[in-house]
């Protein structure tokens, strides 16, 4: 008998192609179907691997399932996994740590100039025949200004790379896990994440998040910044204290962000930061390119089949557990 793969959410079909070719998907959203949350955990139990997006899977849902041999992780944030329960039942979270970095940090950039021009209202106002409203929408460039990137990872390397090779900004940079030796790119690097929040004009978020990143970007430390100063998040929606960037930007005592990600997903109409002034919002679609879609599906259908059929998979987030 064939392994049974579920495939929760939508992804590319060169994916579906490779777990295809030696597996039976079940994928019930190719068939038109929409299936409640309740619903595609129902199937779990039945099934030897499933490759997620942003569908979670936690240490209950993994009792549930004695057949599972491996979780696919479409995507490189694998904190809607537990890891550390697969771990321990033996079970790699396989992931596809390259494929969107260039993605996400274009987003970045994307998000960084909208913010900086004001692309969002003065498109609206215009919509709304509020031509004359130009005068309000005097922007600022980013030539010149110093961006603090905070993850020199593998995207917060690339947003360095962009802004400085491609955008004349000046980058400084805060990652507690690099040194001058270990990190080769253009950013200056700081040891002290006040003093990097202390000098600069535009603030990104490239960390992953965890016990010691969750909040990171706090009160407190919301209030070191500039108030010339834009922050932009890519990373992880809980690495930011939303409320207290929602009375930062109320206050003005900042010009503005732009999110893609959020402590709560989906985010509710009525949630805070929809009211909130000068934010940008963007529904969790950094890594929303095609070619990204295209390289997490093959990547993570890959390494899903690679398990089940005994091969050693190119990229294991719970590495442990391949010893
Ligand atoms: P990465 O592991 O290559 O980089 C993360 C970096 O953060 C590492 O260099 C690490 O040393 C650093 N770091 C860890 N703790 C830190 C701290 N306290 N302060 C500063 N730096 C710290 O990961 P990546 O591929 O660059 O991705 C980063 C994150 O971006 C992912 O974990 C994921 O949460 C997020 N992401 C979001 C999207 C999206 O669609 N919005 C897509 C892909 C990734």
């Amino acid at each position: 008998m064939k392994p049974r793969v579920f495939i929760p959410e939508r992804i590319a079909e060169c994916g579906m192609s490779i777990v295809q070719e030696s597996c039976e998907c079940i994928a019930p959203w190719r068939d038109g179907k929409e299936c409640t949350d309740a619903e595609q955990r129902e199937i779990l139990p039945g099934v030897d691997a499933v490759i997620v997006r942003l569908f979670t899977i936690s240490a209950a849902d993994l009792e549930q399932c004695p057949n599972l041999k491996v979780i696919g992780k479409h995507g490189v944030g694998v904190d809607n996994i537990d890891c550390e329960a697969a771990t321990a039942r033996g079970i790699p979270v396989v992931f596809t740590p390259t494929a969107n970095s260039n993605a996400v940090a274009e987003h970045a950039l994307a998000l960084m100039l909208a913010l900086a021009r004001h692309i969002v209202p003065s498109s609206v106002a215009l919509r709304e025949g509020r031509f004359a409203d130009r005068a309000q929408f005097t922007g600022v460039e980013l030539a010149g200004k110093t961006l603090g990137v905070v993850g020199l990872g593998r995207i917060g390397s690339r947003v360095a790379e962009m802004a400085s090779a491609g955008m004349d900004m000046k980058v400084r940079g805060y990652d507690p896990y690099h040194t001058a030796d270990t990190y080769k790119g253009p950013a200056v690097l700081e040891t002290s994440l006040d003093e990097l929040f202390r000098a600069v004009d535009f603030l990104t978020l490239h960390v992953a998040l965890s016990a010691e990143t969750q909040h990171l970007i706090n009160d407190e430390r919301m209030r070191m910044l500039k108030p010339g100063c834009r922050l932009i998040n890519t990373s992880r929606g809980a690495v930011v204290d939303e409320r207290a960037l929602v009375r930062a930007l109320e206050e003005e005592r900042i010009a503005g962000a732009a999110i893609d990600v959020f402590e709560e997903e989906p985010v509710p109409a009525d949630h805070p930061l929809c009211a909130a002034p000068n934010l940008l919002l963007t529904p969790h679609i950094s890594s929303s390119s095609r070619e990204s879609m295209d390289r997490m599906a093959r990547d993570s259908a890959q390494g899903v089949v690679d398990v089940l059929n005994g091969k050693s998979p190119a990229n294991v987030a719970n590495s442990d557990v391949m010893s």
